[in-house]
């Protein structure tokens, strides 16, 4: 979907198609570069790191795997608490293996740093991750984010897999939605 169709619900684009699709490109010679010669196993967070993940695996120069959780982060509106629940677990034992998550956004860093745990505690080689977005006012919790796409201000957006009430995912570019429409 393009900007014409969401022209009225948004306030404005914030990372264009172009940059994000340069970024992807530039993230991906890191990441082929640090696994030189490692197997690398990509996990991508329901459901807003599909876009991320599907961009990242192709623009990979070498052989990866994938696999996918799906967590809820308990919170109200547009805030997560931290607290956090597996609704769709790994399918595939990752003992010894090397991770990288791959997450939409990294806000308060609280999803991310219990995922990162949970991860650990099965005995993983090593736990890297990569964000497309991180929102560094509003970071909590002080979580390890190796790969970061860009640094966003604080305000709630939408757009290459991030949604509001599950629209939005399908927008090639990252937009601010405009307040009007949740508040
Ligand atoms: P955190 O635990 O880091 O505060 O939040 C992480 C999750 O909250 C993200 O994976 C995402 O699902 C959601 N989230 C945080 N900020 C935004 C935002 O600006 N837009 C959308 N659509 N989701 C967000």
């Amino acid at each position: 979907m393009d900007l014409a169709g969401v022209e009225k619900d948004i306030e404005r684009v914030i990372v264009t198609e172009d940059q994000l699709q340069a970024k992807i490109i530039e993230l991906a010679a890191r990441v082929d570069k640090d696994y030189e010669g490692k197997d690398l196993l990509l996990i991508g967070v329901l459901k807003g790191a599909v876009m991320a993940m599907a961009d990242i695996s192709r623009a990979l120069q070498r052989h990866v795997e994938m696999d996918w959780m799906a967590v809820s982060s308990y919170g109200s509106g547009t805030k997560s608490s931290g607290v956090v629940r597996i609704l769709k677990d790994l399918d595939r034992d990752i003992t010894g293996r090397n991770v990288l998550i791959v997450e939409d956004i990294v806000d308060s860093g609280l999803t991310l740093s219990w995922l990162k745990a949970n991860l650990e505690s099965r005995g993983v080689g090593s736990v890297e991750i990569l964000s497309i977005l991180r929102k560094p006012d509003a970071a909590k919790v002080k979580v390890d984010v190796k790969y970061v796409g860009f640094e966003i201000p604080p305000d709630f957006v939408v757009g290459y897999g991030l949604d509001f009430d599950e629209k939005y995912r399908n927008l090639p570019f990252i937009a601010v939605l405009a307040k009007h429409m949740y508040s």
